[in-house]
């Protein structure tokens, strides 16, 4: 079996997209399982080149196939803000709690259709020959006016779904595997990947 490394160290990551390869015909592989050690600086400017920069540096250091992901949440109102900047947002520490709060205060009395906000997951494939493929998957909702719900990480709290009225905070997993942007830039790779066999 072929083997492929997705660069990432966050095993839910790693447990979504190894349930969705299953059927591939590829071994999934994490950073740590092939042994790789890298610290790689993100400085792209859109989500797929950040997933480009990433895969291309491990494919350079492993000579493998090698997929990395990219994502954030756009808030249409804040044109597009947190976007690629998601994870360091007010400080790659600062609680989501902060987060989201503030992102619900900065839409104080601003109404529903303006509130129009995305996920969006970049995923990039590299090949050892240098040659990069990137696929995007988004899932389109809106901020809350308040956070909710206890499952998933990040602004889940925030981002309201409207075929199901809740966040994907009360989503299950498996609920939210369905319809999210990852899962979804997973499946359009996937074909990318099995096209290449
Ligand atoms: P990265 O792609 O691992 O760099 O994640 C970027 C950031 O985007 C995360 O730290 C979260 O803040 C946010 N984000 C990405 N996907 C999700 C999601 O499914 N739910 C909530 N936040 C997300």
């Amino acid at each position: 079996m072929r083997r492929i490394i997705f660069a990432t160290s966050n095993e839910g990551k790693m447990r979504e997209i190894r349930l969705i390869m299953e059927d591939s015909g590829y071994e999934v592989v994490s950073l740590k399982e092939a042994g790789v050690v890298a610290d790689i600086e993100e400085n792209g400017t859109t989500f797929e080149e950040n997933a480009m920069i990433k895969a291309s540096e491990i494919a350079k250091l492993t000579g493998e196939l090698v997929l990395a992901d990219d994502s954030g949440l756009e808030v249409d109102y804040l044109d597009k803000a947190p976007g690629i900047y998601s994870a360091r947002f007010l400080g790659e520490n600062t609680d989501y709690t902060v987060k989201n709060n503030y992102i619900i205060d900065k839409l104080n009395r601003v109404p529903v259709e303006q509130r129009t906000a995305r996920f969006v997951c970049a995923i990039a494939l590299a090949m050892p020959d240098g040659t990069c493929v990137t696929r995007r998957g988004t899932i389109e909702g809106y901020i809350g006016y308040e956070i909710r719900g206890e499952n998933g990480f990040g602004y889940d709290p925030i981002f309201m779904v409207p075929e199901y009225d809740k966040t994907t905070a009360e989503l299950s997993m498996e609920e939210k595997n369905k319809i999210s942007h990852r899962a979804k830039a997973l499946l359009a790779m996937k074909e990318v990947l099995v096209e290449l066999q």
